[in-house]
């Protein structure tokens, strides 16, 4: 075949252009898809993301689901934002599951959010495929998903490949109540967990990583009970070890490990976790660490098995030396040997800290659960932090370092929206703004120095001696930046913005009538869903 034949679209019986042979690739079909039905077909996409949150609730509840949405409510408090503002909330279950190995997952959802989830999760490495149980109005409504859902299960479950098979709700599905609770527990062996994972009930993508862990957790604890359940692989540790809550930089397990080890304790596994049997080992840790304070179904199932949990972190001096100290005696290890911890590491944090000073106003925003520890540890070195934002709730796991930043004069705020953390940046003056893209976005535009939360203040140690310099380098080297930022405002001077922006050869064509039109269809929509709210 030349060239021109494989991209030419007109080429008779050409539906697609394409560059190398990757269409070819087999497509692994559970269930066939469902025959096309076009008008109704794109009913069950609705508005997405922007369908109205109280009536996809009201639906879900009529369908019978107002219990999850209750649980959800009260291990998940809202406001001031009640709907995601950055990325579908499904995307943090989606990658828990993912990165465990013998896992599948399938999720179960509009196309369009099937679509987005799968694009981005493998934006981010996830090297392996995406269930998806396509569906139509009619499968919704008739309860055939449902029964597509099972057989694709059916299909998926064998024990030579996987562990479990997690299936995930959207929000369509949810608010129409596919019942996956009705699902098997096991098939061949393979453990079926399913999770609803709507916008309208789980605020934020983190949160979404404790329904999975939560319900994995729930389940692996149910099998404790009924008896004797395989070590991890890697074996288990030889001293009482303490389970870890929330993702972390690779280096810093190893660096609690240590701060532990003059305890006679050791750092247990990771949670959210890699593979199946890491389950029972957290479930049998000592102490849990709530290193990150979201995850209150896992906390629930930790709590039922007698475990006492731990909140803050090892982070910065005062940090290190109450962390390790609430550890121990939780783990009720004597004083003698918590105050031998204390004694070899908070020095070297402190050492560590003035070796990499931070001079400069910081404000800080993220969604990982981390912000506030990182926001000591930046306090710590120097920094002068006006304005910590985060999107998680309020959880007695962080108490202690919201307490500990306030008696420092720092606002926290919970559940911070966008809006929250651009007046913090247009208020406070910073020389430095830590933030989510479009708060990095807007600092850009203005010419304040910006780093992202995520890829680069994530993505580095943070806890003991490790973690206490390790953002002193790449914090001064943005701040240093301000002339560079200036430059590049000046450089990008006069290119428009918003849908002006660009390079036009004339001016731009910006129609405000077409804008006007469908902003008078959007009242009119809105009217009319008020006037049937009223009936
Ligand atoms: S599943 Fe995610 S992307 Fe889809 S409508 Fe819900 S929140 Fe939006």
């Amino acid at each position: 075949m030349t060239m021109s034949e494989r991209i030419d679209p007109k080429r008779p019986g050409a539906g697609e252009i394409s560059y190398d042979d990757a269409a070819a690739t087999p497509v692994e079909r559970a269930v066939e898809p469902a025959a096309p039905d076009q008008a109704e077909g794109t009913q069950p996409d609705g508005f997405g993301c922007h369908a109205p949150a109280d009536r996809m609730e009201a639906q879900a509840r009529a369908a019978g689901n107002g219990e999850i949405l209750d649980q959800f409510a009260k291990d998940y408090p809202r406001g001031p934002h009640d709907k995601p503002e950055s990325m579908c909330p499904a995307f943090g279950s989606l990658r828990v599951g993912l990165r465990m190995r013998r896992v599948a997952t399938v999720l179960s959802g509009s196309a369009c959010c099937v679509y987005g989830l799968t694009f981005v999760s493998h934006f981010y490495g996830a090297r392996r495929s995406v269930g998806y149980v396509p569906f139509n109005s009619e499968t919704l409504v008739t309860g055939k998903l449902f029964e597509d859902i099972r057989e694709s299960v059916h299909d998926l479950a064998d024990p030579e490949r996987y562990d479990a098979i997690v299936v995930t709700n959207l929000c369509v599905p949810t608010a129409s109540g596919v019942p996956l609770r009705l699902l098997p527990d096991e098939i061949n062996g393979v453990r079926i967990v399913g999770i609803d994972v709507p916008g309208f009930g789980v605020p934020t993508h983190a949160e979404a990583k404790d329904v999975l862990s939560g319900a994995m957790l729930a389940y692996a604890r149910a099998e404790v009970q009924a008896g004797p359940v395989p070590a991890p692989q890697g074996g288990r540790s030889d001293r009482p070890t303490v389970t870890l809550l929330g993702e972390m930089f690779p280096a810093d397990p190893m660096m609690i490990g240590a701060m532990l080890a003059p305890m006679g304790l050791a750092a247990g596994p990771v949670v959210p976790v890699r593979e199946w049997r890491e389950l029972y080992a957290a479930l049998d840790g000592r102490a849990v660490a709530a290193i990150h304070p979201f995850y209150t179904a896992s906390v629930r199932e930790f709590q039922a098995a007698g475990r006492p949990i731990v909140g803050s972190a090892p982070v910065g001096i005062d940090g290190t030396h109450d962390w390790l100290a609430a550890i121990g005696e939780s783990c009720g290890v004597p004083a003698a040997q918590i105050g031998a911890a204390q004694n070899a590491f908070v020095p070297a944090v402190r050492e560590a800290l003035a070796n990499a000073p931070i001079t400069g106003r910081i404000t800080l925003s993220g969604y990982e659960g981390s912000e506030l520890l990182v926001a000591r540890l930046l306090i710590e070195s120097g920094a002068d932090v006006a304005y910590v934002g985060t999107a998680c709730a309020k959880s007695p796991w962080s108490a202690a370092d919201c307490d500990w930043l306030e008696s420092r004069g720092v606002a926290v705020k919970f559940r911070a929206s966008l809006a929250d953390d651009l007046a913090a940046m247009d208020g406070l003056d910073p020389d430095l703004v830590i933030g989510t893209t479009p708060v990095v976005q807007a600092a850009k535009q203005k010419a304040i120095p910006s780093l992202y939360f995520t890829n680069l203040i994530s993505a580095r140690p943070l806890m003991g001696p490790a973690g206490a310099g390790s953002l002193g380098e790449v914090v001064n080297a943005a701040i240093a930046g301000k002339a560079r930022m200036e430059h590049m405002r000046e450089f990008f001077d006069g290119v428009g913005s918003g849908d002006t922006a660009g390079v036009w050869e004339g001016d731009p064509n910006l129609r405000p009538e077409f804008r006007a039109h469908h902003q008078k269809k959007l009242d009119k929509a809105a009217r009319a869903a008020r006037a049937q709210e009223m009936i």
